[in-house]
């Protein structure tokens, strides 16, 4: 089969591999739609995950299954399911203790394109079959079904890590994708203002579209003083960083209230340690819980996000700006993605040809 891989760091190219080989518990699936991602363009272009070679990127997919081994209960071939990015193994202790994203080891729940092959390919493999799949829910666009592999959960994850509660006022830092999806966790969570930082146009319409009240322009000034003359200096009571650096905490821990929390879902590539301001941070006292996690993956979470998206409470539609025909385009796609043009949100690869536009 073919698919399309890094070569090592800084370098792609589409590759012959064997097709993978399905185990007892797990699937085989061929893509319907695709989708390159900002870690994607970290693991390339800046080694993310250390080199790699001859790997098959890619870990946004939904996909019909072509084969399940002899222990799958759940599914057969034939059905079209959700695949989320992190597909951890359910047996490990770290799912036991909670955080199956971590099953293995720190981030160990990330397989696609870290471990193994990805999914930019004619067939990529599932582990734990029952565990980590789910049927594309009925009305539910498997194209832009995509973006409940990855976008959604790690967004909304981040308004749920930073417990948002009824009437909050809460910061969304970068509204890219995966902001816009922490920027819809806010509103679902209950938020009242919310405050979003970015610049690109597209996604600052679309972040209006999600629930955003206010727009905030990081390259107009410090975004905490911003926060603090737009809040008559109280600041918010939760923030959500999907964007920026490591020194985006210092701005985010002035900009917020005493007993706030900040969580985090942006990836930090550089810097050597991230700065807590002494004072800010209540001299060690002021009750600010710095927070941030992997998105979770499986069976439960892809289900529960399927149904926000049927009952219409989610709409992913607005993430896709760009929409390509044929596994040949991920390469174009996945350079869009590193060059991010204005108009840029989302990109989608459509696979299977009866959905083509
Ligand atoms: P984008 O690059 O599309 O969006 C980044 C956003 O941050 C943009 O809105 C950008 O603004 C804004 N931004 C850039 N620089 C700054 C700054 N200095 N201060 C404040 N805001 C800034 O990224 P994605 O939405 O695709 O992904 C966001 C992050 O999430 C990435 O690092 C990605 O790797 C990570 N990620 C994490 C996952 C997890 O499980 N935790 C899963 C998937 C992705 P502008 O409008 O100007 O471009
Ligand atoms: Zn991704």
């Amino acid at each position: 089969m073919k698919g399309f891989a890094m070569l090592g760091i800084g370098k792609t190219g589409w590759i012959e591999k064997e097709r993978p080989k399905c185990g007892p518990l797990d699937a085989i699936v061929k893509p319907i739609a695709l989708a390159p991602c900002t870690s994607d363009v970290h693991t390339v272009w800046e080694g993310a995950i250390g080199d790699r070679h001859n790997m098959i990127l890619g870990h946004e997919a939904t996909g019909e299954i072509v084969e399940v081994g002899e222990l799958v209960k759940d599914f057969k071939v034939g059905d079209r399911v959700l695949v989320p990015a992190i597909t951890p193994d359910w047996n490990s202790l770290e799912a036991q203790a909670g955080f199956a994203m971590h099953s293995g080891g720190m981030l160990a729940g990330w397989k696609f394109s870290n471990f193994k092959d990805g999914v930019f390919a004619e067939y990529f493999h599932v582990n734990d079959a029952d565990g980590n799949l789910a049927l594309i829910p009925e009305g539910v666009d498997p194209v832009v079904a995509t973006m409940l592999s990855d976008m959604a959960p790690t967004g909304l994850q981040s308004a749920e890590l930073a417990n948002i509660q009824l009437g909050d006022e809460v910061l969304v830092i970068g509204i890219g994708p995966v902001g816009l999806m922490a920027v819809a966790g806010a509103n679902l969570k209950g938020a009242s203002r919310i405050y979003a930082v970015g610049t690109r146009p597209k996604c600052v319409e679309a972040a209006k579209f999600y629930g955003a009240t206010d727009i905030i322009n990081y390259k107009e000034g410090p975004i905490e003083d911003q926060v603090l003359e737009l809040t008559n200096g109280k600041g918010v009571d939760r923030i959500l960083i999907a964007g920026g650096n490591v020194d985006t905490f210092q701005g985010a821990v002035k900009a917020l209230k005493a007993g706030g929390i900040i969580s985090n879902v942006n990836y930090l590539g550089k810097g050597e340690f991230i700065k807590i301001p002494r004072v800010e941070w209540g001299v060690g006292m002021g009750h600010k819980t710095i927070t941030g996690g992997l998105m979770l993956g499986g069976r439960l979470r892809m289900e529960k996000l399927g149904m926000l998206v049927q009952t219409g409470k989610l709409d992913l539609s607005k993430l896709i700006t760009h929409r390509f025909n044929g596994l040949e385009k991920v390469e174009e796609a996945l350079m869009l993605m590193k060059d991010k043009p204005k108009d840029l949100i989302k990109p989608v690869v459509i696979v299977a040809e009866d959905l083509m536009d």
